[in-house]
């Protein structure tokens, strides 16, 4: 299946969580890293008094189900020592399933697409970045997204790989 995941970080070495976190994605049972987009860095969404969140996107092809993936990405934000402190608050690693193929699902645990996957630039401009032509369920293609969603403050970081 192909699979997008949304990374981010603010905490403890924000660009190296997300590289490790890459490393581990690739590592990830039934799992192979298939791309990467490039780093982005933005202000927080959410409480402003925290550091600016460094964000990407990693395709995978898995054949992990959709709930099999949520529990991986939860074990491997609690191995980069994330811990709750508010909502959209400060963490040392985020990872969300942004798209699963073209399956759309809402339940207690799981909405895909992501819910902020349309108006948010640090997810929609790196998913542009691996996938230009694709199809978000529901929402339409990025690109037409992309020009609904202003990225004036997202700063695309150099390509570390
Ligand atoms: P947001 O979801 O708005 O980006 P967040 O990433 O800060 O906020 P978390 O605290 O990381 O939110 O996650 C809260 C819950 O969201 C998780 O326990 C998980 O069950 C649920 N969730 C629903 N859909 C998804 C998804 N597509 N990817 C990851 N988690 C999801
Ligand atoms: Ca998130
Ligand atoms: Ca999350």
């Amino acid at each position: 299946m192909r699979v997008f995941i949304g990374l981010g970080s603010n905490l403890d070495d924000p660009a190296a969580q997300l590289e490790s976190a890459l490393q581990a994605l690739d590592a990830l049972t039934e799992s192979q890293l298939i791309q990467r987009s490039s780093l982005y860095k933005s202000p927080p969404m959410g409480p402003q008094d925290q550091p600016d969140y460094i964000n990407a996107v990693a395709e995978i092809d898995t054949t992990l189900s959709a709930h099999e993936l949520l529990a991986q990405l939860q074990a491997l934000e609690l191995a980069h020592g994330r811990t709750r402190r508010r909502h959209w608050g400060e963490r040392t690693l985020d990872l969300d399933i942004l798209l699963y193929e073209q399956l759309q699902i809402a339940d207690e645990t799981l909405t895909i697409p992501h819910t902020g996957i349309a108006v948010r630039p640090f997810v929609l401009y790196p998913l542009a970045e691996l996938a230009p032509n694709l199809c978000v369920p529901g929402r339409g293609n990025i690109a037409e997204l992309c020009l609904q969603c202003p990225a004036d403050q997202l700063e695309k970081m150099e390509k570390t790989l």
